[in-house]
């Protein structure tokens, strides 16, 4: 424990999205806070890489407009990394009838049969209900809504054009999920309440980890072994321990039971039971004529191709006709593992030519190309937040236990999310040690 007189210390696990949000919360209320990181670079997923001299974002952040903790903490920035929303009115879709333009209005999916209306009005009043923003002090909120996937709710009140040229392509191309297996929470939350979606994507989001870190001062390349019982500290790799008077874990949920040595039952099976895929992505840099209609293009093609579309992520800052575009091509979840035994060069070559039907251009404009592989991303499907629900009643029984978990898994697949749960995890733990209204 602390003396008296002295700061109280937390201990950060991860230094991702939620482990910078939390991390910073907990320094601007004056405690004394160590952030320790087993990568090298602080951001986790949100992180930046280059390619043919152009920086840009492997999972660029698309978010529910309504983003309050993103819009917030941009604002208090150190550093003014110049993070930019834009919000997203539509995105291309390709099909028999060629290119066509689809908004993210629902309205026009809807079954064009018997009780449209009633059918339109019921999913009007569920996603007004719900509210557009995800709800970081309720994640496990209207559980009872997570008992159906997209698909199937589609198929009830939205008619399944709205699955099949709405939700499940933004859903594969911007979360690496599938509306088929992805609980109907997720794009329930992000929808207003005339049930159209609202999405807003922030270009350069990816600078401000660093600009965090250097803030706020994390350890990188310094992995957690273990945490001590109650939340006291942790032992790092290399056997050294630290002391703390409460730890954050924000791992994410696979880290959680190898590191944490007093959960419950119920905790570990919520753990070891969240589910989780691989994402991959081919990120190419091409001649400025190769150019997408729009900045998401998704490919129909029933599946027989791996490619689920292209997202144009050429910095906004390159000037409307810029020497070189930025494309990342993004694989249909379900082909993700099957694609990911090639090789990265035959990889790069099967979607480069599966995108050529997207971006004719193509064919001659590729630059260079790399291959983008990540694991672990929540995968979300039905039962998911009741699931949730349960982990956090169970983990607010044991108020002796300093340790708190946040992560994106609890909230959404989204920065947003993951700032949001790791801001509630830093509150808990101020309030834990008495210093809530800090
Ligand atoms: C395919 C894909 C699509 C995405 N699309 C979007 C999108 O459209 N919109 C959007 O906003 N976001 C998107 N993102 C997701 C977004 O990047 C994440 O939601 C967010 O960054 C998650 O943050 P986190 O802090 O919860 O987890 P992470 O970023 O995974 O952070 C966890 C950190 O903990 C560290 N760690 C793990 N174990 C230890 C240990 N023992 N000791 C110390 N450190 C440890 C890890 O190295 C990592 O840095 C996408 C991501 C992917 C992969």
């Amino acid at each position: 424990m602390t003396p008296p007189g002295e700061r109280p210390r937390v201990l950060v696990v991860g230094a991702g999205a939620a482990g910078q949000a939390a991390a910073w919360e907990l320094e601007r209320a004056g405690v004394g806070v160590s952030v320790f990181e087993s990568e090298r670079r602080a951001g986790g997923r949100l992180r930046r890489e280059r390619l043919d001299g152009l920086e840009f974002e492997p999972w660029p952040a698309f978010t529910p407009s309504a983003a309050p903790q993103l819009t917030a903490l941009r604002d208090e920035w150190p550093g003014e990394p110049g993070v930019v929303g834009h919000e997203l009115e539509s995105f291309a879709l390709s099909g028999r009838r060629g290119m066509r333009r689809r908004s993210l209005h629902t309205r026009a999916s809807v079954h064009p049969f018997f009780l449209r209306w009633a059918r339109l009005a019921r999913a009007q009043s569920i996603a007004g209900w719900l509210g557009s923003e995800p709800d970081p002090a309720h994640p496990s909120r209207h559980a009872r809504l997570d008992d159906r996937s997209v698909r199937e709710h589609c198929a009830l009140y939205l008619g399944r054009n709205a699955h099949d040229e709405l939700f499940a392509p933004l859903l594969a191309l911007l979360f690496g999920v599938r509306g088929a297996a992805t609980t109907r929470q997720l794009p329930l939350m992000w929808m207003d309440a005339a049930a159209n979606l609202r999405l807003r994507w922030w270009e350069r989001l990816g600078e401000a980890p660093g600009e965090l870190s250097r803030a706020i001062g994390v350890h990188t390349g310094r992995a957690v072994r273990a945490l001590q019982p109650g939340g006291r500290g942790a032992w790092l790799d290399d056997g050294s321990l630290v002391d703390a008077d409460a730890v954050v874990v924000a791992a994410g949920p696979r880290a959680v039971p190898g590191l944490a040595p007093d959960l419950t039952h119920v905790e570990r099976e919520f753990f070891e039971g969240c589910e989780t895929l691989s994402g991959l992505r081919v990120a190419v840099s091409a001649e400025r004529g190769a150019r997408p209609p729009e900045r998401l293009c998704w490919s129909p093609d029933g599946g027989a191709g791996d490619l689920a579309g292209i997202l144009d992520v050429t910095p906004t800052e390159a000037g409307p006709e810029p020497e070189r575009r930025l494309l990342l091509l993004a694989v249909r979840p379900e082909r993700v593992e099957r694609l990911s035994e090639r090789s990265d060069e035959r990889i790069a070559e099967d979607l480069c030519a599966q995108a050529r039907r997207l971006v004719p251009a193509l064919g001659q404009a590729v630059r260079e190309a790399s291959v983008l592989r990540e694991s672990g991303l929540p995968a979300f499907p039905v039962g998911h937040f009741r699931r949730v629900g349960l982990a956090e009643r169970e983990a607010s029984r044991r108020p002796e236990r300093r340790v708190y978990f946040c992560g994106d898994y609890w909230v959404g697949p989204h920065v947003e999310a993951a700032l949001a749960s790791g801001r509630r995890a830093a509150l808990k733990a101020l309030d834990a040690l008495g210093l809530a209204s800090a």
